[in-house]
């Protein structure tokens, strides 16, 4: 069956817009999402990778390389180079967004790759085998729980979403592949809690709830249910809005380097983190570039204030500091310091 497709989404606006906003920049570093179990959020991520077109990769790149991207980049193609390539007869084919789940409790070895050790003890090679983060290459790795996992696993994964590329040094292995991915981690704040150090490096974070309108829910059952009786024929239903919304975002990504940003936003940008203590300038930047995606997503050639005022608290929840003063919760304080900067919306 065909994944639940992402516009018959049911409410959950901000979780989605922030996905969108993460698929036309994935320099933005990656969403955070908070909220009850059954909230739909593996099936939001899945929904959206099922809506980009598919990319063409390398055929047996194990990074699923595009063809366009420099060979000498990945272990795999650097092989491969040759007169095929420059004649650009390297084999691709098309293959779906990926999308990689993170289990709970997965080794690094799993996650970064480790030493074939088949290969090591059969036939004395040193061949590495690649990992989740190989897979996860142009495509979006899901994390369910990521509060529940190793620290230093998600500071791992930070890095290697920020730098695109994952280095291994280890059981005498030394190489680097690509591993582009969109970073997407769900938690539950009763569930223990991310350390501030990392929690300040997703770039975007947002809370899911159940609905509480009674006409809402009753939209999220009636949709849940014919898509279950037949999956085919309710995707097949959605086939053009879907369409639209694919254009909207390739298009988003093209023009996402024309939108221009104003010093005013840039001021305002920087007044709202003041005002709110965030700490360093990964807050203001994160803010602008939210700000130019969603801009990019409206075909908008300019970011003004509305747009500023639409993502700043996906971009600023999860970066203020303990306030022993104030005991409201951060989007609370957010929706403030958004007021008092920006004025009444
Ligand atoms: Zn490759």
């Amino acid at each position: 069956m065909p994944p639940f497709p992402f516009t018959a989404i049911v409410a959950q606006e901000e979780m989605k817009r922030a996905l969108l906003i993460a698929a036309v920049d994935p320099s933005i570093g990656g969403v955070l999402i908070f909220g009850d179990r059954g909230t739909g959020k593996s099936t939001a991520v899945r929904a959206l990778a099922a809506l980009l077109p598919k990319i063409r990769a390398v055929a047996g790149c194990p990074y699923s390389c595009s063809p366009e991207s420099p060979p000498e980049a990945c272990p795999h193609c650097a092989g491969q180079r040759g007169p095929g390539r420059d004649g650009n007869k390297v084999k691709t084919h098309l293959i779906p967004v990926p999308v990689v789940d993170l289990p709970l409790g997965a080794t690094e070895d799993r996650v970064v790759g480790a030493l074939d050790l088949e290969r090591a003890l059969m036939r004395g090679e040193k061949a590495f085998e690649p990992g989740l983060l190989a897979r996860a290459n142009r495509g979006f790795l899901y994390i369910d729980e990521a509060n529940l996992l190793e620290d230093h696993l998600v500071d791992l994964l930070l890095d290697v979403a920020a730098s695109g590329v994952n280095t291994v040094e280890r059981e005498g292995l030394s190489l680097r592949h690509p591993a582009r991915f969109v970073l997407v981690g769900s938690g539950n704040p009763e569930e223990g809690e991310l350390r501030p150090q990392l929690l300040d490096r997703f770039g975007l974070a947002c809370e899911v709830t159940t609905p509480t309108e009674i006409a809402t829910r009753i939209e999220v059952v009636r949709r849940r249910d014919a898509y279950e009786r037949d999956g085919e024929a309710f995707c097949a239903a959605q086939g053009k809005v879907e369409k639209a919304l694919q254009k909207t975002i390739l298009s988003a990504r093209e023009r996402l380097g024309d939108v221009s940003v104003p010093d005013a936003v840039l001021e305002n940008a920087a007044r709202l983190c003041v005002a709110l203590g965030t700490d360093g300038l990964r807050g203001e930047l994160t803010l602008m570039r939210t700000a130019r995606a969603l801009a990019a997503l409206e075909g908008a050639d300019t970011v003004t204030l509305a747009h500023l005022r639409q993502v700043a608290p996906s971009a600023l929840r999860h970066r203020l500091r303990r306030n022993p003063l104030d005991e409201s919760g951060s989007t609370a304080r957010v929706a403030r310091a958004v007021e008092e900067v920006l004025g009444p919306g």
